[in-house]
């Protein structure tokens, strides 16, 4: 390891500034996906957005206040990542803390925020957002399961 590689591939999750955990994310918008959790514990994707996140820019449109606004949102940090086991194995968050590299497609590696999208990784375009359906016809958007 030479003193010129980069923190993600240097530094744990816990070891990192808030600027270089911010910028792990890839944008890719995968975990703002509303996902429906059944009575036995099995959870499966829709392709419904949360109503908070901005369908242009595959951005949270309040992400100061995402958890005020939002209860489900979930808090990231180094020591939940390990439980989340619906975070996409995309994700570069789960990727480090399972002590993997980012993908050749991440913007880190990249320079360009939207090799996110060549690479189709990107939810951009593929989502409506939860606003838009009653809660009760939620289940006719499932597309796969994740746990
Ligand atoms: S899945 Fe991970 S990389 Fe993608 S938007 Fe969510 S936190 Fe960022
Ligand atoms: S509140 Fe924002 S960050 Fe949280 S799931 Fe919704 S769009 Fe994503």
């Amino acid at each position: 390891m030479a003193p010129t590689d980069p923190f993600y591939e240097t530094k744990t999750l816990a070891q990192m500034t808030r600027s270089e955990w911010e910028s792990l994310c890839d944008g890719c918008g995968r975990c703002c996906t509303l996902l429906l959790e059944e009575d036995d514990g099995s959870v499966w994707r829709t392709s419904l957005a949360c109503r908070l996140l901005d369908l242009k820019t595959v951005r949270c449109s309040d992400y100061a206040n995402r958890h005020t606004k939002v209860p489900g949102c979930v808090r990231l940090t180094p020591e939940t990542i390990g439980q989340l086991g619906w975070m996409p194995d995309t994700c570069a968050y789960r990727l480090i803390a399972e002590g993997k590299s980012l993908p050749e497609w991440h913007p880190l590696r990249t320079g360009d925020p939207a090799s996110v999208i060549a690479a189709g990784i990107s939810v951009k375009g593929t989502l409506i957002s939860e606003a838009l359906v009653d809660e009760a016809d939620q289940e006719d958007h499932i597309t796969d399961r994740v746990l």
